[in-house]
């Protein structure tokens, strides 16, 4: 995840709430980094819909 590169758009918190949380400026934040079975289907959602490839998942 780049926090440099977010802008903020928050698609990645509408697709994975549990893994995905933005800042008070926005930015995106982890809230866990334990994702699997359904979850982790939202986090490779998450990272198709954000518009500017700020996610970037393991072996990608
Ligand atoms: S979808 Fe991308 S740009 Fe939007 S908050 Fe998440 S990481 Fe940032």
């Amino acid at each position: 995840m780049d926090r440099v590169t977010c802008i903020g758009a928050g698609q990645c918190v509408m697709h994975a709430p549990d893994v995905f949380d933005q800042d008070l400026d926005g930015v995106v934040v982890i809230r866990t980094a334990a994702a699997a079975g359904e979850v982790w289907e939202d986090v490779v959602e998450a990272a198709a819909r954000c518009p500017v490839q700020a996610i970037t998942l393991p072996g990608a």
